[in-house]
């Protein structure tokens, strides 16, 4: 018995975790169901620190000092089940299984009370960062009973990024928190970068300009408030030539955005909650567009669009503006979900604290969430980030340009779902009375289902089909 932590799992992720953890002078125990992946490990890192290598879950359980720490990173889903099935009957109460990946939050509740029931701490851990993160220090979302971080903690904040002194980890809340917080942060990063997308668009066919030109705008672009690491690679991959075609990389990749899930779990989560997501949902349904290929080919040969001409003067420069202002509106939708869901399910998010922790590590990881953390540091109940006095300002200078784009856009044809969405938004949102009045007289007309008056207390259906006259339905 040696190791103070086990990882199983040692597929990119987990192998990644595991030596971060053990260049931190953790000892540590590895494992993987296909054996021969931890000899491989073994021999390509086992030097970089105190390592056992288990065969089997049997060597790898007796391997861990009590509680057991067991971080488990292998495919989410049905994998995660099984390793905990084959785990829990080894393990002692108070052991804790810690589940890594990108675990569904509703499983992850799932598994903490079937884990209690087992006397077993079980934690769902958001990472985020890709391989890259995991091996020099992602943003780390943990959620789950706060004794079972208490035994972890240390390990987790010296693994994890570290923004002007502080680690980028901490405890998010109870049972499927941590995975809920992540599955945010992956929908923001569908809205990032959909928008990035959509900027390129406008940049190439109104703008005009080809991918080196629009690759300098973006590193002009990061120098300024939206720096940002998805900015930073925007340019370098719009940078790059291909080799086989001495043009650039870009051109030639096929139009068709794949996806995993989590953005769709964030949409619909969303709409379960109530809560406008238009964002990050836009940004999903912009991949399911992309992938529609061959019916896009089909399209293009037959539906009639405006031809895209010249942009006005000043079109680069309002892009900037329209993006930084859409990601704003992304922002505080999903900083709103969060609020709704910590509402919903008692965890009691620190939104403040899920924005210093995205700071680093993360693939949203910008300077902007400096402005988020303030925002909640001093406004920490506010309802929409749209009201923080920083926030209305930036949008409010923004909007004119973000309007000519808009317009821009659709004169030239070019689809601009997440700008455009974002802006209705806005528009919607800073309205004191919207059109809804009158989905509720439809309401009532097709199937009594009542209104409120502004006028009076109560109730009120009005007997369309009879004789149009009205009566208070709650007594
Ligand atoms: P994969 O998601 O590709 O999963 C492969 C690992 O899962 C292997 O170790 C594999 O073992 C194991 N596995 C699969 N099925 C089972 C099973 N039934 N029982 C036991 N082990 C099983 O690995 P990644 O490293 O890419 O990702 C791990 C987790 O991290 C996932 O949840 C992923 O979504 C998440 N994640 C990934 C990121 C990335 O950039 N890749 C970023 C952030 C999170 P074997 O070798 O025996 O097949």
């Amino acid at each position: 018995v040696s190791s103070r932590i086990g990882v199983t799992g040692l597929a990119v992720m987990g192998a990644n975790l595991a030596r971060n953890i053990a260049r931190r002078g953790v000892p540590i125990a590895v494992h993987n169901r296909t054996t021969a992946k931890t000899r491989e490990f073994m021999e390509a890192y086992g030097s970089e620190g105190e390592f056992t290598a288990a065969e089997t879950t049997e060597e790898f359980v007796a391997a861990l000092e009590k509680p057991r720490r067991i971080i488990v990173m292998v495919k989410a889903g049905k994998p995660v089940d099984a390793v905990i099935s084959e785990l829990t009957p080894l393990l002692d109460e108070g052991d804790i299984i810690i589940d890594a990946g990108n675990s569904h939050f509703p499983d992850t509740k799932r598994r903490t009370e079937e884990c209690a029931a087992n006397g077993l701490r079980f934690m769902g851990i958001g990472v985020s960062g890709g391989e890259e993160g995991a091996l020099l220090g992602p943003s780390i979302m943990p959620g789950g009973d706060p004794s079972a971080y208490a035994e972890v903690e240390e390990v987790l904040t010296s693994i994890a990024a570290v923004v002007d002194g502080t680690p980028c980890c901490v405890h998010v809340g109870p049972d499927g928190a941590g995975h809920y917080v992540k599955m945010v942060h992956n929908g923001i990063e569908y809205a990032d970068i959909q928008l990035i997308a959509e900027a390129y668009d406008l940049l190439t066919h109104v703008g005009g300009l080809d991918a080196p030109a629009i690759a300098k705008i973006f590193e002009e672009w990061n120098t300024g408030d939206l720096e940002s690491f998805l900015i930073e690679i925007t340019a370098k991959v719009l940078g790059k030539t291909d080799e086989r075609t001495g043009g650039p990389l870009v051109d030639v990749i096929v139009d068709q955005a794949e996806q995993k899930g989590t953005g769709t779990w964030t949409a619909v989560d969303a709409l379960g909650l109530g809560v406008p997501l238009t964002g990050i949902t836009e940004a999903v349904f912009a991949r399911g567009l992309s992938a529609l290929r061959d019916e896009r080919r089909a399209a293009a040969a037959t539906l009639a669009g405006p031809v895209p001409g010249e942009g006005p003067d000043g079109l680069v420069d309002d892009i900037r503006q329209a993006l930084y202002a859409s990601k704003v509106v992304a922002y505080a939708q999903g900083f709103a979900q969060m609020r709704a869901a910590s509402l919903a399910n008692g965890w009691d998010l620190d939104l403040g604290a899920m924005a210093t922790i995205w700071r680093g590590g993360c693939i949203i990881r910008a300077q902007f969430l400096n402005r988020i953390r303030d925002a909640y540091a001093e406004h920490p109940d506010i309802d929409n980030l749209l009201m923080v006095p920083y926030f209305t300002e930036a949008v409010a200078n923004a909007q004119d340009a973000w309007r000519r784009v808009v317009v821009t856009a659709t004169q030239q044809g070019v689809a601009i779902p997440a700008f455009a969405s974002s802006l209705s938004y806005y528009d919607g949102y800073r309205r004191e009375r919207g059109p809804a009045n009158l989905i509720q007289g439809l309401r009532d007309y097709f199937g009594a289902h009542t209104y409120l008056r502004t006028d009076a207390e109560g109730k009120f259906h009005t007997r369309w089909g009879q004789d149009g006259s009205e009566v208070r339905t709650d007594g």
